[in-house]
């Protein structure tokens, strides 16, 4: 009884560790799929996994270990990048926003300290959002509801 006992195990743990790596690369696969990054500048439809030529720009961050002008400066550039996407996104995850490269004129950001520079903020094909709902459209609304 005990020798098939021990001939069962081998199996079991033979699957068990199928089974690990089948969920690990499922894992894997899922993970990658997540890590797809799209422009976010409304009318762009960049993203990385297919346009491969493009670079893809996260929110600059804010510094705040390299003394007060850096710290206002970054704080600046931050708020212009937020300013020029003009969406609102409030309760967002700004971790996860990316502006590409096809906003910028050089095709590259600029250095937190090129102030002047064209490219310390996007600028170009940034588009014009209307976030207002229309009054005629409010008020359709507004009528069905009561
Ligand atoms: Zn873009």
């Amino acid at each position: 009884m005990r020798a098939e006992a021990n001939q069962d195990e081998p199996d079991f743990f033979f699957f068990t560790t199928i089974s690990i790596c089948f969920r690990f690369f499922f894992c894997v696969c899922r993970s990658r799929s997540k890590m797809v990054q799209y422009c976010r500048v409304q009318g762009c439809h960049h993203r990385n996994d297919r346009d491969k030529h493009v670079q893809f720009y996260r929110l600059p961050k804010v510094v705040q270990c390299q003394g007060e002008q850096t710290l206002a400066l970054s704080e600046e550039r931050r708020q212009l990048w937020l300013a020029r996407l003009k969406q609102n996104l409030h309760g967002k995850n700004l971790e996860n926003v990316r502006i590409c490269s096809a906003h910028f004129v050089s095709g590259k950001k600029a250095d937190l300290y090129q102030r002047d520079n064209p490219d310390w903020a996007p600028s170009l094909n940034m588009v014009e959002v209307n976030t207002s709902v229309g009054n005629s459209d409010g008020s359709m609304l507004a009528v069905a509801r009561f």
